[in-house]
């Protein structure tokens, strides 16, 4: 997460114990349709995992394809500088399957502590979201998909999807070592990250598929390890996974850190694109967070500037926008599909509901898998263009064209009268503007709805306010003469 997120207050209970996981919510049991029909999923990370257990459990034999080594294996270990929290919308599709959240106190995110670029902190605080690494979400979830599956779903990893050909429902890895292999499938699924190949397929499949890809704008780079006294009291007596946002006088240029289960913190630092290119030294990274920040702990500065200094910058999120999800035995999914920026931490949980109605669409299809990816097309494309939407709006901030950029006046008009009408009418409007329930599982459709709806009728208040106005005035003036 490298920016803002609303409150999250997720319905779905969190166990509070020293044991490794919550009490596993029973498996809604459903009928195997599709025994006998292989599935091949490309990619192992949230998505891809998630989508395998659901076609497991639908009776499919799962192939996992990750270019990647297992995680655990994977020699970068950044800790939690690259967290995704799982609030309830990505934890609904884990409930459903019967997998279980971990509870240890440290994987409950207590909340989040904003400190301004004059050093005032800000704090609030979150119920019932999961806080994990990017890297030990996916981890958990190969191990739970190897658990419940075990006759079922197959890992390969180090292995690179090289080439799909969809006619022939055939698709072709690129395996360690150097040599090719090749596999027939039922149904291919695509969770290969916001570069997918799957995508590219398709692509070349359907001259006509629209694809949009917008980048963040937005580098950051990692750092860990260091230690320091900076939760605020309040979460000093209950501990758990906490968030520290430091902003700068530019909505670029931030540092984050992540408690980490060993009472360290990691975290990231974020520049606009390209802005690394300027830093030369580690000097220079130092003296420009001296800079920039305010109340980034004093021995932290060197710490941090001598390991950004010595690593790359990464793109911080993608914003993917398909005109289809679907092919001929192929369907996309997770950020192949509909990739966000970090901006309100909805890419891995829209990934996991994305697999969640993967589940539902077997079901619909009744173990014809023909239907499987045009059926998930029509249940999802509406609400990851919603989503996307609602991305790119909150990309205002960045944009800071002030107050009269149409999407911050669009967003900021639907929280405030929403607000003002969730108080006043409670009964018709709804307890919250729709916008604070990104973490509901809400479908975005109805969102963004919601956010136009009420920006509408704001505009036209205001209008109407505007004319009252000058008609008082003319009234007074013509009394007057
Ligand atoms: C800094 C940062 C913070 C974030 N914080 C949050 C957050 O708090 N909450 C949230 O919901 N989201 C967050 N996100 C977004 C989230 O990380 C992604 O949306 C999520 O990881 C998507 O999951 P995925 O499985 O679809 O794709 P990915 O996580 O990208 O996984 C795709 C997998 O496919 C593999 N792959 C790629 N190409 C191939 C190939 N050719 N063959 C085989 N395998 C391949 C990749 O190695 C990868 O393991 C954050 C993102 C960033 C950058």
């Amino acid at each position: 997460m490298l920016m803002w997120r609303p409150c999250h207050r997720s319905c779905i209970p969190v166990a509070h114990s020293s044991s490794a996981v919550a009490e596993a919510a029973p498996e809604q049991q459903v009928v195997p349709l599709y025994s006998g029909k292989r599935a091949v999923v490309v990619g192992a990370g949230p998505a891809g995992s998630t989508a395998a257990m659901f076609l497991a459990r639908q009776g499919f034999a799962v192939d996992v394809h990750e270019r990647r080594p297992e995680p655990k294996q994977d020699a970068v270990d950044t800790g939690r500088a690259y967290i995704i929290i799982l609030i309830p919308r990505g934890q609904a599709a884990l409930q459903e399957l019967g997998v279980p959240l971990p509870s240890q106190r440290e994987f409950i995110t207590k909340g989040t502590v904003r400190h301004n670029k004059k050093g005032k902190i800000g704090i609030s605080r979150e119920e019932g979201n999961v806080t994990f690494s990017r890297s030990s979400l996916a981890q958990y979830l190969i191990d739970q998909a190897r658990q419940r599956y075990p006759a079922q779903i197959t890992f390969h990893f180090n292995s690179a999807c090289a080439g799909v050909d969809i006619p022939q429902r055939q698709v072709s890895f690129s395996v360690a070592g150097g040599g090719r292999v090749q596999q027939q499938y039922d149904l291919l699924v695509g969770a290969d990250g916001a570069g997918s190949q799957v995508r590219q397929a398709l692509q070349q499949h359907y001259p006509d598929m629209q694809v949009s890809i917008d980048d963040s704008g937005r580098e950051y780079k990692v750092y860990g390890g260091v230690r320091g006294d900076i939760e605020p009291e309040e979460f000093r007596r209950d501990p758990g996974a906490t968030l520290h946002l430091w902003s700068s006088d530019d909505p670029w240029t931030t540092v984050t850190a992540h408690s980490n289960p060993d009472g360290t913190y990691s975290g990231t630092f974020s520049l606009k694109t390209g802005g690394f290119s300027d830093l030369k030294t580690v000097a220079d990274y130092e003296a420009l967070l001296r800079k920039k920040f305010v109340g980034v702990p004093d021995d932290w500065l060197p710490v941090i500037a001598e390991q950004a200094a010595a690593s790359t910058p990464s793109p911080a999120g993608k914003r993917v926008r398909c005109s289809r999800l679907d092919g001929p035995g192929v369907l996309l999914l997770g950020d192949a599909a509909h990739a966000v920026t970090p901006v309100f931490g909805q890419g891995a949980n829209s990934a996991l509901e994305s697999c969640k109605v993967l589940g539902t669409v077997l079901t619909e299809a009744g173990g014809d898998v023909s239907q499987v990816p045009q059926r998930f097309t029509s249940s999802r494309l509406a609400d990851m263009h919603a989503l996307n939407e609602l991305d790119a709006k909150a990309y205002s901030f960045f944009r800071r064209r002030g107050l009269l950029d149409p999407d911050f006046l669009q967003l900021l008009s639907h929280v405030l009268l929403g607000t003002i009408l969730s108080k006043l009418l409670p009964f018709l409007y709804g307890r919250q503007p729709a916008l604070l329930k990104l973490g509901s599982t809400t479908p975005y459709s109805i969102i963004i709805a919601a956010v136009k709806r009420d920006s509408l009728m704001a505009a036209v208040g205001f209008a109407a306010l505007g004319v009252w106005l000058s008609l008082k005035l003319a009234v007074k003036v013509m009394a007057g003469v």
